[in-house]
């Protein structure tokens, strides 16, 4: 059963309604289940049981502690981005030798850091860091192990502000660059190139761009080996899709079923780093409705206390999520796309906004839900990935708070911010 459904008229999130959650901590709030966490997390372990996989989940897509202590006690290793995400997967129990470490501008104090904890590997993304890795491990008498990350100009047909492997994007080493790496690494004293890592955007709702990185990965990959690199690791990154409308979608099998074949071909351990496919729908964000609003041209706004700074996706990426109200006697289909489909009785076509002064500040426009009053309760569908870790404080409105329900029980996991909150760190001059 879907960890988010309803029964008798209200939605709950396992065996908790969400109403009770809500009643305590008011609104907005973000409600993850841990259920659908771990099931998420085995079904990627599942179906890539049949090689070594060390999965490693990203911290960016939900940095909360909990949820990745959730994740470090079932096993999961982290993908990093920066000194604090490093900061947050250690906090939270991640064994240092599960941590991967990606991002085109680490800093020499964040390469320390990273070698004082003995991390796994550095993705490096370009030839001045490698050389600047060397020389942090050098002065520290360590040896790190980096995999390349290579940009192989595939395009994931994802939105333009997620797609990370063309060769116009900043991420990556395009394959003539990895060729001079390839000549140069005898030279890198202290740096050991054991891999080569890919990921190509977010989310990608097809296999093919994985398995045309992967052709070229394997020409690549033998060139390397001729050279006498030793290239023992292969790291698809992450960017499995998840369902945003209700739509099926193509799930870790079918990754894996045409992913692996290059793997055994390569002889690799498998590395992997999901995010949004694990903990995407396993969160909401719960707002509550402040204001009914009509214009004279007909337009109807549903105004709400949840705005662009508790979740970005639809003013950044034109994202798509489905809303619906916590209590309703109207079935949200599973397959239709809410708003697209039928205006059934008792619904209404209506614009979903947040209060901040801006007019990208929309979560859906000439969407058809079932009529809501002021006071009544939305749930914000698939919010749990790149949801509450790209909020801020914009309109200085302090950030919801985060709630883990574990069957029966719920657990506030990051209390709402205060007033005093905002200004924390500011004093007066
Ligand atoms: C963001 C990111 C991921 C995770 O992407 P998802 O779509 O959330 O799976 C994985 N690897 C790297 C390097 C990333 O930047």
């Amino acid at each position: 059963m879907n960890d988010f459904h309803y029964k008798q008229n209200t939605l709950f999130c396992e065996g908790v309604k969400i109403s009770d959650i809500v009643s305590e901590t008011g609104t907005p709030v973000y409600i993850y289940s841990k259920n659908a966490i771990l099931s998420r997390f085995n079904d990627l372990r599942t179906a890539f049981q049949e090689v070594d996989t060390t999965i490693c989940f990203s911290v960016k897509s939900n940095s909360n502690l909990s949820i990745c202590k959730v994740l470090a006690d079932a096993g999961s290793g982290f993908d990093v981005v920066s000194g604090g995400e490093l900061f947050r997967a250690l906090k939270a129990g991640g064994k240092p030798s599960k941590i991967v470490f990606a991002g085109v501008g680490k800093t020499d104090k964040e390469i320390r850091y990273a070698l004082e904890n003995d991390i796994f590997m550095f993705n490096a993304e370009s030839i001045a860091e490698i050389e600047h890795i060397n020389a942090v491990a050098g002065k520290m008498k360590k040896t790190a192990k980096v995999a390349l990350r290579i940009n192989p100009d595939i395009d994931a047909k994802t939105h333009a502000k997620t797609t990370t492997g063309k060769k116009e994007n900043k991420f990556g080493i395009d394959l003539t660059v990895a060729e001079t790496i390839i000549e140069k690494s005898k030279t890198y004293k202290n740096v050991n190139i054991c891999g080569l890592h890919v990921h190509l955007g977010s989310p990608i709702y097809s296999v093919d761009p994985y398995v045309n990185a992967l052709k070229k990965i394997t020409v690549f990959i033998q060139k390397c080996r001729k050279a006498g690199m030793n290239i023992q690791y292969l790291n698809i990154g992450g960017g499995y899709c998840i369902s945003y409308t209700g739509e099926e979608v193509i799930k870790p099998k079918d990754y894996s079923a045409k992913i692996l074949p290059f793997v055994k071909e390569m002889q690799c351990q498998v590395i992997t780093e999901p995010g949004r496919f694990i903990v995407g729908n396993s969160g909401i964000l719960v707002t509550s409705v402040i204001y009914n609003k009509q214009n004279s041209h007909g337009k109807k706004f549903v105004i709400c206390d949840a705005a662009m700074n508790d979740l970005l996706r639809p003013a950044l990426y034109d994202a798509f999520h489905r809303i619906w109200p916590v209590k309703t006697n109207i079935t949200m289909s599973d397959t239709e796309t809410p708003g697209t489909g039928e205006v059934k009785k008792g619904m209404e076509v209506v614009d979903i906004v947040g209060p901040v002064c801006e007019s990208s500040d929309v979560f859906a426009k000439d969407r058809a839900i079932p009529q809501v009053d002021e006071g009544d309760l939305l749930a914000i569908f698939s919010a749990g990935a790149y949801g509450f870790a790209m909020s801020s404080s914009y309109n200085s409105r302090p950030r919801p708070c985060e709630i883990l329900v574990d069957k029966d029980k719920y657990f506030v996991i990051r209390k709402r911010e205060t007033y005093e909150d905002l200004i924390a760190g500011e004093g007066l001059l």
